[in-house]
């Protein structure tokens, strides 16, 4: 016992399904090139290694919500484009400027920008961002005019530099809705509008992952991808596989306690759950507080071949799969210590039937598994095989890697 350390609880982050996928995407996107999405500490994922994967597959941009989430990316040495579009009155936009991050303006923010940009004596590096139709950020098609003209005067005194225009897509992972059909024609028409203006627009960008899989009229110069560089399908009717992408996350731990209950055993607060038959209850030692959804009652758990349902409510710390069958206990199949796979690749159950069993999307389920929750990530040299070789964000130092993390595995030493 002891000699391989395992994480308790742990997602692994494969890079190598990560650069797979953003070489993918950049094959779709071609010639438009691509920012990968790194916000929200990488969908879950990691920030700084998960930059580090995207840019060693060719990636050209970062992009985040938040200049902070930027600014930590140059600390760690990232020196690629970065584009930040989510800003408060609050938001250091000295540290953007100075950081060298590109900044996504729809209105008020200009002002901003440009007294951080006098303040440094260094020019700012702006993104126009129209609201096409989302109804969220972004200027209103009736005050673009106003918004280019304010933009020119800044450029003309040198304070700023507009390199971009942009847009976000409401309705892309519903192909066939119109609603992006009239998105496209308005954002064309501010493109249009800010030449006409007098800006050099270098960098125009509106697709997101379902845009870039679905509309290659949405393309333009840059594609901003999130999703699908985490190996995951945006669209309701097509897995990962259908769209040639890897799921790159795998959650896992191991059952901390087996145990022969009879017909009739409540299971968990409130008794939601009573066994019909004498079975084996197996204890999974995550639980909300990891960032399981509480309501995903249902949602399935791998333990070496087959899959077990969650029954009961799931807690804070802990969740309870139901065996199946009874005397498991004393015998030399008694999962105490296996490996449980709540999601990932191969075997594994998919996010997506956790988002279903939690009435969410697999942006979600990902997004929010908590710092409780080691991030293990494997590949993190692309040449390097090995499993020794963790990195960065959410990782406590010393920790490795199993030898082999592959969904599945269920045998500890
Ligand atoms: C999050 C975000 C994206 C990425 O969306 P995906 O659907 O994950 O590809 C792109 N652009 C903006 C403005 C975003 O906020």
């Amino acid at each position: 016992m002891g000699r391989v350390t395992f994480p308790e609880r742990s997602v692994e982050i494969d890079l190598d399904a990560l650069r797979h996928n953003v070489g993918h995407l950049r094959d779709i996107a071609h010639p438009a090139r691509v920012m990968a999405v790194v916000k929200a500490d990488a969908y879950g994922h990691g920030a700084v290694p998960v930059a580090r994967a995207a840019l060693e597959a060719g990636a050209a941009w970062l992009g985040v919500a938040h200049i902070s989430e930027g600014v930590e990316l140059r600390r760690a040495g990232i020196e690629a484009p970065i584009l930040s579009w989510l800003h408060t009155p609050h938001s250091d936009f000295v540290a953007g400027v100075e950081n060298g991050l590109d900044l996504g303006i729809s209105g008020w923010e200009l002002d901003h920008v440009v007294a951080a940009a006098r303040e440094l004596e260094r020019p700012a590096i702006v993104h126009l961002k129209i609201d096409t139709g989302l109804g969220r950020n972004g200027c209103p098609a009736e005050k673009w005019d106003e918004l280019l003209s304010r933009a020119v005067g800044y450029q003309d005194e040198g304070v700023i530099r507009v390199v971009g225009v942009f847009s976000h897509l409401a309705v892309a992972d519903e192909p066939t809705r119109p609603e992006t059909d009239r998105q496209l024609e308005l954002f064309r028409e501010a493109v249009a509008a800010a030449e006409n203006a007098g800006i050099d627009v270098e960098i125009r960008h509106l697709a997101n992952t379902p845009a870039t899989f679905s509309r290659p009229d949405c393309h333009f110069d840059l594609v901003r991808v999130g999703l699908g560089i985490y190996g995951l399908s945006p669209f309701a009717d097509q897995g990962s596989a259908d769209l040639g992408l890897k799921p790159v996350m795998t959650f896992s731990t191991v059952i901390s306690t087996c145990k022969e209950v009879p017909k009739g055993q409540g299971v968990s607060y409130g008794h939601a759950y009573r066994t019909q038959e004498a079975t084996t209850l197996g204890l999974i030692p995550v639980g909300y507080g990891d960032g399981v959804p509480r309501i995903a009652t249902g949602a399935p758990v791998l333990v070496g071949e087959r899959i077990y349902p969650v029954v009961g409510r799931i807690a804070m710390d802990q969740l309870v799969i139901d065996l199946g069958t009874p005397g498991l206990v004393d015998s030399s199949e008694s999962p105490l210590g296996k490996r449980a796979v709540l999601f990932g690749g191969g075997r594994a159950p998919a996010v997506e039937d956790w988002a279903a069993a939690a009435q969410t999307i697999n942006y979600e389920i990902v997004t929010r598994i908590s710092g409780r929750v080691e991030r293990v990530h494997l590949h993190v040299d692309g040449a390097d095989d090995a499993g020794n070789d963790t990195a960065g964000i959410g990782s406590p130092s010393g920790a490795s890697a199993p030898d082999d993390a592959g969904a599945g595995d269920d045998e500890l030493a």
